[in-house]
């Protein structure tokens, strides 16, 4: 049963990467994307690519991880510890009583510190503020290669306490782009990890005026480089988050910008004053 959940998990990440190519109206990968989502569920007995089918329509999310403290990670409802040994087990696939999506078991979930929680006393952040901070902007890269630009800000993400353990981030982005690139129009990425458990969604932002292959269409290089990280029950915020950034960033003007600021402190005022109308 364990291939069947790891197919599951993986048919999962396409139909959301299939979710976030449409997000950020990137046309050219859907019919590839679209030519493998089928043959994966192809594969599936019939009953079970029903259930994911039908799941996956409310809100792409199938399929979870059982969070270390036995919660379901979609719904944040606990699970009696006989479920989750049950799950552990994997002899067959088991749902969530509360909200019905499959749940599995891994050991390696990267966790979010929650450090950046809004502190009592302060205001209630607004547009993207919500996702990140000056603290979590590269101006410029150094690395040249995609798993250096990863470990990169996977490194950034640890050093300013938004992630217990970038090594885990790091696997896991990898395993992401492996499935199929997150690089899209306009010199744009988009790495991501889902499933962190713990902490909100939060990105940094890095830039390389060099430009970085980061996979995806062999003669456009990336340049501007977004990694977020993604709790489960966040998934769908983070595709509003996306095409807010990739509506502001198909122009011209707002990728110059960018790359005008020479500081973190230059950079993070520059994206907030360019998403202040898309991302809300
Ligand atoms: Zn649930």
């Amino acid at each position: 049963m364990q291939k069947t959940i790891n197919d599951l998990a993986q048919l999962q990440d396409l139909t959301m990467a299939k979710a976030q190519q449409e997000a950020s109206m990137s046309g050219t990968r859907l019919i590839q994307l679209d030519k493998s989502i089928e043959a994966m569920l192809k594969d599936l007995a019939p009953e079970l690519r029903s259930r994911f089918t039908k799941l996956e329509a409310k809100g792409h999310i199938a399929i979870v991880p059982v969070s270390k403290s036995n919660v379901c990670s979609a719904c944040g409802m606990s699970l009696p510890v006989s479920l989750v040994q049950a799950v552990r087990q994997a002899e067959k696939i088991h749902q969530c009583p509360t909200c019905a999506r499959m749940l599995y078991y891994s050991d390696s979930i990267p966790r979010g510190t929650g450090s950046q929680k809004a502190r009592r006393g302060h205001p209630p952040k607004i547009g993207i503020a919500r996702f990140s901070s000056e603290s979590l902007m590269i101006p410029q890269i150094t690395s040249t290669t995609l798993e250096g630009v990863l470990t990169e800000m996977c490194q950034k993400l640890e050093d300013e306490n938004f992630v217990e353990n970038s090594d885990t981030l790091i696997n896991e982005a990898l395993k992401r782009e492996a499935i199929v690139s997150t690089a899209v129009e306009h010199g744009l990425a988009f790495p991501h990890v889902r499933g962190v458990e713990g902490g909100g969604l939060s990105f940094v932002l890095g830039l390389s005026k060099k430009g970085i292959k980061f996979g995806g269409s062999p003669k456009t290089l990336t340049r501007i480089i977004f990694f977020v990280v993604i709790p489960t029950a966040a998934s769908a915020f983070y595709l509003k988050l996306l095409s807010g950034l990739s509506e502001t960033f198909r122009s011209k003007e707002a990728r110059d910008k960018v790359f005008g600021a020479k500081t973190p402190k230059d950079l993070w005022k520059t994206l907030v004053k360019i998403t202040k109308t898309t991302v809300r």
